[in-house]
């Protein structure tokens, strides 16, 4: 058994930040790495000590294996763990571990060589007797014979880069005629993110699920399954919920699909944690589709049902330690459910939404694990993953910890950036996912298009009193520091001062504020009149009783904008607009501006160009994924502004549509 004392955490945000509270939990010394951007990071703040490791972005630091290595050998770590994404998955790694007598805290090279390419995975797969999705898996990646294997499959075919992870360069095609197109569009997603090219083509199946397996091997080839996760709930081929056990599994299949998955992992000398994936049809029958050769993004559920921690397990197994238990031994206890909160836009499309966190508030709940990779003031950027926390409940069922979740999304308190949060608890508050009735096409199913929140009238009103008596109570304690006048004094003894707040981006109201007392005001908004009671007031939160009904609410104000936190989840944001209306900012006509910062990867039309409304003009790549900026109007294109490579801020117009 090799004896370690001091890892290096070859990753940032909360996978870190997790892996080093188990490796100082076992007495071992973390060292984080970070870019530029993350100076400030919270998984550097969690370290005991941290080693620069380039710019910010990921290509030029947490990607590059020789800087990873000379890290480690700076500050005398022993061990490398890779956490998820970045080089988890990338053999070079694992050698360059070796080569420098490093221990790579993960599978053998060989293990991830042979599952990093889905092609071999699937031909492994089938060896071992496992139902693969029929498809094509071939070396010859010519249009002509991936459109006749397509035809040979049958429509709708999913196209998936065979070097793949998290739903890159994945494209449906739904007849012959869009294969072209979504052809060129996924060998460019699939060159951009994973340096390979090469495609493979499966049957669509309708209304999967996605169920996995994770197992864990030692390096004596002991191998056991953990039972399942299921993480059918994905929006673009991204998980965003996952839970175990499986609300569609009988014992039977369990057990059949953890046998597979031990002998996929068996059969290629598998040790240390991995994940094999597959999907399950309507009918019970299951197809493999991938082994993640890292720790999975979702594994605390497992860690929740089982007991183990699997960071725990994955460093004894890298010492060269035997696991120590039998597959009978293991037992899944309770029920658990990971949602994964992003900050994205859900006004956008839920696009990434960057900025600093002003907020960041994580409640204590039994049965309430969060694993976070931020803390309040952490800047959310442009350059990484837009996921800022896990948020794990576990409870003896899967409807109490379905409550518990939704409890604790409502009470967690983030500003300053937007996130999917009150879209999680739709989700499950839907009567089909308490039912258990879930599939890969939920989201769409459910919800279509309408995956924004807008708040309703009365909780604009609501967040838009709190905004201004918190406003108010600002102005008041300003105006009776600098003389002795009682809140709310205005030289102006005929009218009642007012406020004028939009909420969400909605029609600015109109509020009119009287102070009766110290604590006591009249509020009249849309010709109603509120009686406010302050019982209590912070500066980061106010509870006031309005009209007889009492809530608290988060209130953070940074200068014209405050976030006030909502009853299901949300975090308004109110703007505390000028006393007197400012001249609407021009509008260009036909402009199409960036919608978030990015690289211009595409451009498709030419000056003198007729387009179409809904026409892609203009292909941004942000954060890994391809946006299309299209045409606002049937017309001509009258400019364009960008050309293929630049880096574009928000709002920068890309070109210029003279309408018809
Ligand atoms: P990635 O490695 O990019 O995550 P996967 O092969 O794991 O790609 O697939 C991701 C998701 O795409 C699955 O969870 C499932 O929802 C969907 N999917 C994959 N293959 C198929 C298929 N053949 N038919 C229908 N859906 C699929």
């Amino acid at each position: 058994m090799k004896q370690l004392s001091k890892i290096l955490v070859a990753n940032r945000g909360e996978i870190a930040c997790r892996v080093m509270r188990t490796a100082r939990a076992m007495g071992l010394r973390t060292v984080a790495v970070y870019s530029d951007a993350d100076r400030d990071a919270l998984h550097v703040k969690t370290a005991d000590e941290a080693v620069h490791i380039g710019p910010a972005p990921s290509s030029a630091s947490y990607l590059v294996v020789e800087a990873l290595i000379a890290a480690a050998r700076r500050v005398g770590a022993d061990a490398i763990h890779p956490g998820y994404g970045f080089l988890s998955e990338r053999a070079e790694l694992a050698e360059a571990c070796t080569a420098a007598g490093i221990v790579f805290i993960g599978p053998p090279a060989t293990a991830i060589r042979a599952m990093g390419s889905k092609q071999r995975a699937k031909q492994i797969a089938r060896a071992a007797g496992v139902p693969v999705v029929p498809g094509y898996d071939g070396q010859d990646q010519s249009d002509a014979t991936l459109i006749a294997e397509a035809q040979k499959i049958g429509f709708p075919v999913l196209i998936k880069a065979s070097a793949g992870g998290g739903g890159k360069g994945m494209k449906i095609a739904h007849a012959a005629g869009e294969l072209g197109g979504l052809l060129a569009s996924a060998r460019r997603e699939a060159l951009g993110a994973f340096g390979d090219a090469t495609l493979l083509l499966e049957r669509y199946i309708a209304e999967p699920r996605h169920v996995e397996i994770q197992i864990l091997g030692d390096q004596s080839g002991h191998v056991v399954h953990l039972f399942e996760r299921e993480c059918s709930i994905q929006r673009r081929h991204q998980k965003i919920i996952e839970e175990t056990p499986s609300p569609a599994l009988d014992a039977k299949t369990r057990s059949a699909m953890g046998e597979a998955a031990v002998r996929v992992a068996a059969g290629i000398g598998y040790y240390n944690a991995g994940t094999v994936e597959f999907i399950t049809a309507p009918d019970g029958s299951f197809y493999f589709l991938e082994v993640n050769t890292r720790l999975q993004v979702e594994h605390p559920v497992t860690e929740c049902v089982t007991g183990l921690d699997l960071v725990r397990e994955q460093i004894r197994v890298a010492r060269g330690e035997a696991l120590g238990y039998r597959q009978e031994e293991l037992v899944q206890r309770g029920a658990a459910i990971e949602c994964r909160l992003y900050a994205e836009d859900p006004r956008s499309g839920f696009l990434p939404s960057t900025g600093t966190l002003e907020r960041f508030a994580v409640p204590t709940l039994p049965g309430l694990r969060v694993d976070a990779g931020v803390e309040r003031g952490s800047e959310v950027s442009i350059h990484y993953d837009p996921l800022l926390a896990k948020v794990i409940t576990e409870a003896p069922t899967r409807a109490e910890a379905i409550d518990r979740m939704i409890y604790a999304l409502e009470s967690l308190e983030v500003a300053g950036v937007r996130t999917n949060r009150a879209f999680l608890i739709r989700v499950l508050a839907a009567e089909a996912f308490r039912a258990g009735r879930t599939h890969t096409h939920f989201i769409e199913e459910h919800f279509g298009d309408r995956l924004e929140m807008p708040p309703t009238a009365e909780e604009s009103a609501e967040a838009a009193c709190f905004a201004v008596v918190h406003t108010a109570l600002a102005e008041a304690a300003e105006r009776t520091r600098l003389t002795s006048l009682v809140p709310g004094f205005r030289n102006n003894r005929l009218a009642d001062p007012s406020l004028r707040a939009a909420v969400g981006g909605g029609e600015p109201l109109e509020v009119h504020y009287r102070f009766v007392s110290a604590d006591r005001l009249v509020l009249t908004l849309a010709g109603k009149a509120r009686s406010v009671w302050i019982a209590r007031a912070e500066s980061d939160r106010l509870t006031l009783e309005i009209d007889g009904h009492r809530h608290s609410r988060a209130v953070i104000r940074r200068g014209d904008q405050a976030y006030v936190s909502g009853p299901r989840g949300q975090m308004h944001e109110v703007l505390i607009l000028p006393r007197f209306p400012e001249r609407e900012a021009a509008h260009q006509p036909g402009a199409l501006v960036a919608p978030m910062p990015g690289k211009i990867v595409l451009v498709s039309a030419q000056p003198g160009d007729r387009v179409k409304r809904g026409d892609p003009l203009v292909v941004l790549e942000a954060m890994k994924m391809e946006h299309a900026a299209r045409a606002p109007e049937d017309g001509v294109v009258e400019e364009i502004l960008v050309r293929v490579g630049q880096q574009v801020e928000a709002e920068a117009i890309l070109a210029i549509v003279k309408p018809d």
